[in-house]
């Protein structure tokens, strides 16, 4: 009989797993069941009309304008196997000509900024120009050279087993200065993950240190001799990948050129495009259709509630793929005593995204200002710095749209704050500390003020992979058992990448087993 496959959230991971298992077993029913009334989950892109400016203040705009506010992620990496995935997928969904790539020499890919003691430096753009940039004494990396010279002495940590783990912060403390911690490396790990270097796991979230480390004796000489290459595997799927479709070998040769990549109609627009494309293969795409609890029956079948206690109804399925993360698994009830340890697994932050629009007539010289991809903000702040403040995307520099004459008229921007300290999306000083917090770091005078300004503040929604993330998680999976497949952001990586590549895995492992 055919397989029953049902996939638990219609975010990424949930789509694109349903895409891969139904192109790999042709015959397989597949459900995607989704809470809420969209796909996507923290994709999502708003389309805005620039607002007109007779009023006073900034106004929240009026939707289906040509200006495109990302709410959630804005850019994608063509890196590694994974990079090659996404833009697969995109290609395969009839995007192509929707894409839009960042050259590596743009100013977006060279001008990258931390905010370090209430000063913006420019990040080095690779070790080299760490090596022979002269820093002043009150940089964020101050005196990196005899760091780097010191670190490729010393000897490796040598590992009890290994599954040793130890956080990110404890790994560059140790190899290089807790100083470096605090300061480059705390401001990027606030960009990728808004949380704290100091909680999570080095070798799951920047497991390329580990393996330079082990392999070569140290950070510094692996990375001089590819610690970073891609493995034999993955180059061997990216060949085939490459090799299978012409279209697909044009659009990733003009990606590896590129630093970063976006969608002229924002990313949600891949979402879309997929989901009508699972649609067009009779997959069943369920949205409003909350997973209420999850049983294993007898005979390996699952059985799947959906909606209230009342109203509840049950889809039966043979293959159970939670592309929910572990926070939301370990909420549902079930009898399956594996799933329940998912919640504890694993927490996640809470973040205050504000997407920011200034005329640009108003600040004629903050485009020029503001000409990169964005600043990331240290764990020492300084004084002046808001303390929740994670960073500020340029994005009109960081990535131009295809509609340059609306475009030109607007500087936008998107700033992240520790959501924690605010009390709920209504919370007014959310906008007032964005705003604000441009206003200091990018000198907009008093006076001039936004003219759009959107506020959100996205609950629980970049996991937090803790110390021992990647042992845990091998637990998880084992007790879970093999037609249970956990998918997505709370596991395999919090970058959409990883979570198509994850999507990619779970597929192959489905289609193996059966
Ligand atoms: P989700 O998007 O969380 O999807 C899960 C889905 O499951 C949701 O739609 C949810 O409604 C649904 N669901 C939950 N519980 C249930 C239930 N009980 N029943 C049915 N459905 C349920 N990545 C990048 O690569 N580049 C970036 O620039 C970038 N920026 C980011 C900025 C922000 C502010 C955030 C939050 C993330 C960013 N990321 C970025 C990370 C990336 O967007 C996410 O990790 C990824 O989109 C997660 O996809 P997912 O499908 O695994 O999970």
């Amino acid at each position: 009989a055919a397989p029953r496959i049902a996939v638990v959230g219609g975010g990424i991971s949930g789509l694109a797993s349903a895409y891969y298992i139904k192109t790999a077993l042709p015959r397989a029913k597949i459900t995607v069941l989704e809470a809420s009334p969209r796909v996507g989950g923290w994709i999502r892109s708003t389309k805005v009309a620039l607002p007109s400016r007779t009023g006073s203040g900034a106004s929240k705009g009026q939707d289906d304008g040509p200006i495109v506010l990302e709410e959630g992620p804005r850019t994608l990496r063509p890196v590694g196997l994974q990079g090659a995935l996404t833009l697969d997928l995109i290609q395969r969904a009839g995007l192509q000509n929707e894409v839009i790539m960042i050259a590596k020499d743009s100013p977006s890919a060279r001008n990258r900024f931390v905010l370090h003691n209430d000063r913006i430096e420019k990040m080095p753009s690779g070790l080299m120009s760490v090596l022979f940039k002269t820093w002043q004494s009150s940089s964020a990396l101050h005196g990196i050279v005899p760091l780097v010279m010191r670190e490729m002495m010393r000897p490796p940590r040598p590992l009890t087993d290994k599954d040793d783990d130890e956080s990110i912060y404890d790994l560059v403390s140790r190899r290089f200065s807790p100083d470096l911690a605090d300061t480059l490396v705390s401001a990027m790990v606030h960009g990728i993950y808004a949380g704290n270097p100091r909680q999570l796991s080095v070798q799951a979230t920047f497991p390329v240190l580990v393996r330079a480390e082990q392999q070569y004796g140290s950070v510094v000489r692996g990375m001089m001799r590819g610690a970073g290459a891609m493995s034999p595997e993955d180059r061997a799927e990216l060949d085939k990948l490459v090799a299978a479709r012409p279209e697909f070998r044009d659009l990733w040769q003009r990606a590896t050129k590129s630093s970063i990549y976006t969608l002229q109609n924002g990313l949600e627009s891949a979402v879309a495009a997929l989901t009508k494309q699972l649609e067009a293969m009779e997959v069943d795409v369920r949205t409003g259709t909350p997973v209420t609890r999850l049983d294993a029956k007898p005979y390996g079948e699952f059985d799947i509630q959906v909606g209230a206690e009342d109203a509840a109804e049950s889809v039966v399925a043979d293959h159970l793929v939670c592309a929910i993360p572990g926070h939301a698994v370990g909420r549902l009830p079930s009898n399956l005593p594996g799933l329940r340890g998912a919640g504890e697994h694993e927490p996640a932050v809470n973040v205050a995204l504000v997407n920011v629009v200034f005329a640009r007539d108003t600040v004629p010289d903050l485009a020029v200002r503001s000409n990169g991809f964005g600043m990331l903000a240290s764990a020492r702040r300084g004084p002046q710095t808001d303390p929740a403040l994670l960073g500020i995307i340029y994005d009109s520099a960081a990535t131009p749209r295809a509609h340059p004459a609306v475009e030109a008229e607007v500087v936008k921007f998107t700033v992240m704050m520790q959501g924690d300290a605010f009390s709920s999306a209504q919370d007014p000083s959310m906008p007032e500390r964005a705003v604000t917090a441009i206003r200091r770091h990018l000198d907009v005078p008093t006076g001039v003020e936004p003219v759009l300004v959107r506020a959100h503040l996205h609950n629980a929604c970049i996991p937090q992979y803790g110390v021992g993330h990647v042992q845990k998680l091998r637990a998880l999976r084992e007790s879970v058992g093999p037609k249970v497949h956990l998918v997505g952001c709370g596991y395999d990586g919090v970058g959409v990448n990883d979570c198509v590549r994850s999507a990619w895995e779970t597929a192959r492992r489905i289609a193996a087993g059966i």
